[in-house]
């Protein structure tokens, strides 16, 4: 895979050992088991795989070289380049503005940006129309676009699906950059809508199945699928792509419901020609994240930590599956853990960050395993410095 150049302030010798000697033992990466390193007696049990991925890697590289070339133009991204608050509020110090939060409420205004300005897309993407009002405005869009190829690809068999009258169910966070992009780009070629989850997901089916009312689906689905989109006529071929970071075992369960919604309605004999099969649109970084997580759930620890931005959907689903077994911690960085084993840990349900204890042994000289974690979003130099803080916090001796 290519190699990115990215700023040494987001790189550590100490992280960039442990995947390296990882990789060398298993090339094609078959094998999740977490890697252990003892330390005294505290052993801390990391993932095979986490830590900034490909699109990411691509993003950062690009906007720092951007920074560089053009010192005295004006640089804006649409949005967060990536949701990790760390890497923004740096971009945000050198000058770079964000056009848009994260949620598409807009921070500057678009008449206050002309031909001569650099507007980078981030590695989301962004929808159809902001491509469109940039081109009005005789912007670059394709010198500085960081988009993601795995973003790419979803986009691509989305078009396919609309041109071969497939209705594109997107499984999503609706408000998210992504999901956003990527209903725009598939209601250009066809007929889209956005579900969050299973739950939705079964509302719909059903709609479907029992040939439910035009007016359910538009106040169920309101903004969120294409206008003029019957249940009677658009739902009988269909075909499930997702937001990349979404937990990919979801994305599986919903598009197995749907194939299953299918089969009751026309049959098995003729599920090819009403379910199409898209599990190939999954990123990798997103399931090997995944997996290696489940790995880290076959595990003793005493308790995990997951570090990355609060608003990073990729994370967050780590932080949803390890704690179906440990207390675990959301943190952004070494600075939410006090030196009094106190943790400031994000609430992802409350959106609060909430003072925590360390549930720890009574001697500080017991045995302790410590899960640790990140996601494609988080630099590997904060995963370290999270790694010396827990370090020089359960290692001082009694
Ligand atoms: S998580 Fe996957 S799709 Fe998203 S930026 Fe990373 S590599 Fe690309």
């Amino acid at each position: 895979m290519k190699q990115f150049n990215i700023p040494n302030q987001y790189k550590s010798s100490f992280i960039q050992d442990i995947k390296r000697a990882r990789k060398a033992e298993d090339k094609l990466k078959r094998d999740f088991s977490p890697t252990f390193i003892k330390r005294e007696h505290v052993t801390f049990i990391l993932a095979r795989h986490f830590g900034f991925c490909y699109g990411v890697e691509n993003a950062v590289e690009k906007i720092y070289h951007t920074l560089e070339e053009f010192p005295n133009k004006r640089v804006f991204l649409l949005s967060q380049m990536i949701h990790n608050p760390i890497v923004n509020e740096d971009l945000l110090s050198r000058g770079v503005n964000f056009i848009m939060d994260t949620q598409g409420n807009q921070l500057i205004d678009w008449d206050s940006i002309n031909k001569n300005d650099i507007v980078v897309t981030p590695a989301f993407g962004t929808t159809l129309e902001i491509e469109q009002l940039l081109i009005n405005k005789n912007i670059d869009i394709k010198t500085f676009d960081t988009t993601c190829p795995f973003v790419e690809k979803v986009w691509k068999r989305s078009a396919k699906l609309g041109n071969s009258n497939h209705t594109i169910i997107i499984h999503g966070k609706a408000n998210h950059e992504e999901t956003r992009a990527t209903f725009s780009h598939s209601k250009h070629t066809g007929k889209a809508i956005v579900i969050k989850d299973i739950e939705e997901a079964k509302i719909l089916g059903e709609l479907i199945l029992n040939n439910g009312k035009q007016e359910d689906l538009n106040s169920i689905f309101k903004d969120n699928m294409s206008e003029h989109l019957k249940i009677d006529k658009d739902f009988n071929k269909l075909g499930v792509v997702n937001q990349t970071t979404m937990l990919a075992s979801e994305t599986h369960e919903i598009a197995e419901y749907f194939k299953t919604i299918m089969i009751k309605k026309y049959g098995e004999e003729s599920i090819k020609n009403h379910f199409a099969d898209t599990r190939d649109t999954l990123c990798y970084a997103t399931n090997d994240n995944q997996n290696a997580t489940l790995a880290l759930m076959k595990e003793k620890a005493d308790f995990a930590v997951v570090v990355g931005g609060y608003n990073s959907s990729n994370t967050t689903h780590l932080v949803e599956l390890l704690e179906q077994k440990f207390e675990t911690f959301f943190i952004s960085s070494e600075k939410k853990i006090s030196s009094a084993n106190e943790i400031l840990s994000f609430n992802y349900k409350t959106k609060q960050e909430e003072p925590k204890f360390f549930p720890i042994p009574k001697s500080s000289n017991e045995p302790l395993n410590i899960i640790v974690t990140c996601g494609a979003s988080c630099p590997d130099r904060i995963m370290e410095d999270v790694i010396q803080k827990l370090d020089y916090l359960f290692n001082v001796k009694d």
